[in-house]
């Protein structure tokens, strides 16, 4: 079938703060009451309709106000008038435009493959190459200051069919630490336990704490030190019997490839809000796959739609293996965007294989939740 072009018409941006159940604490920051969101609608001329989210955590990528501003001021420009199924030529528009602010190149990415999806009838995996899963392990973090809020949440999730988690470290002393592996060790011997420093170690004395969290089995440790300290990140590596999970190191593919030169960790995690949407995600996945590395499905306070991206995503690309953390929609939020709940079961997110995304948003929501609406 011949390609029949359509134009963009409309881009509606809305920044929501969704309330969420509990506060986390996290190497680099607390995060309590609401998280915000910036959710991107996209409108073509023949009646096709897409969405994107852009979940941007101010310690980490960036703010919800310079998003919004982002994809309103310099973004929208570049998007009215073109052809949705002209993605790539778009997302490097969108680059030429505005320097940085991936997560709302993220939102716009995966607006425009909901888009060229529903239009098409294909879903997103299957726009990125094909399908390589159709099921991804699921991951939940643990983070609550309060241990107890977070063993009964274990113990809910357990019953449930899960069987992996990531626990927040470095926050509260290495103690406490210790004394929170000791626990969910002893309690769920099982468990693939991996734990998250989200740079909260300086370098200064932190192979001796990373070496005492080796005891307990974990499965990987991520990003102990700040992202920029590069020699701490090879020398761990290099010593730790533990392999080591780059994060905050690694936003870009140009990041992967010094990872894997420099050999600063044994597998990466892909987050579509770091590399500016699933494309590049999949290209970091590759770099990492040239090196024999494994990556990991990260994410970032996100409601279900960035959950969906980053699900098709994964769905597509063979290396990125070692699971996915997309928990929020359902354990974290008080209330996710999506019109049915987010698709997980036993453990294991279950990708979608309708058009797009393969699920509505409910507008009705979006526009409760909604601090500011730009069209
Ligand atoms: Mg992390």
């Amino acid at each position: 079938m011949a390609h029949e072009k359509d134009k963009i018409e409309r881009m509606t941006i809305w920044h929501a703060a969704l309330p969420v159940r509990a506060p986390r604490d996290h190497g680099s920051g607390l995060v309590a009451g609401n998280v915000d969101v910036v959710i991107l609608r996209l409108d073509t001329a023949s009646g096709c309709s897409g969405f994107g989210e852009a979940s941007p955590w101010a310690v980490f990528t960036g703010t919800a106000e310079a998003t919004a501003a982002a994809l309103d001021r310099y973004i929208r420009p570049v998007v009215i008038g073109a052809d949705p199924a002209d993605i790539p030529l778009i997302m490097a528009n969108a680059d030429r435009a505005i320097a940085g602010h991936t997560e709302a190149k993220a939102a716009l990415e995966t607006a425009l493959l909901d888009c060229r999806g529903r239009a098409t009838g294909q879903p997103v995996w299957a726009l990125l190459g094909g399908r390589f899963r159709s099921e991804i392990p699921l991951s939940i973090s643990l983070a609550d200051p309060d241990f107890d809020a977070d063993m009964a949440l274990m113990a809910q999730v357990w019953e449930e069919g899960l069987r992996i988690i990531k626990l927040k470290t470095g926050v509260r002393g290495h103690a406490f630490d210790l004394e929170r592996l000791e626990r969910l060790r002893k309690t769920y011997p099982e468990l693939d336990i991996r734990i998250d420093y989200n740079q909260g170690l300086q370098p200064f004395g932190a192979l001796r704490k990373l070496k005492d969290v080796e005891q307990f089995h974990v499965t990987f440790i991520e990003q102990p030190v700040p992202g920029r300290n590069h020699e701490a990140m090879a020398l761990f590596t290099a010593e730790l019997e533990t392999p080591l999970l780059a994060d905050e190191t690694v936003f870009s593919p140009s990041d992967a490839h010094k990872a894997v030169k420099g050999r600063l960790c044994d597998a990466i995690s892909v987050k579509i809000m770091k590399t500016g949407g699933p494309r590049r995600g999949m290209e970091v996945a590759a770099i990492a796959e040239s090196a024999g590395m494994p990556a990991y499905g990260g994410d970032m306070f996100e409601s279900g739609i960035a959950h969906l991206a980053g699900t098709h995503m994964i769905a597509a690309a063979p290396n990125i293996s070692l699971g996915c953390e997309f928990y929020q929609a359902r354990w974290y939020l008080k209330e996710d965007l999506l019109s049915e709940p987010f698709p997980s079961d036993n453990g294991k997110v279950v990708v979608p294989d309708g058009p797009g995304l393969g699920f509505d948003v409910d507008v009705e929501k979006l526009g409760r939740y909604a601090v500011e609406t730009r069209q």
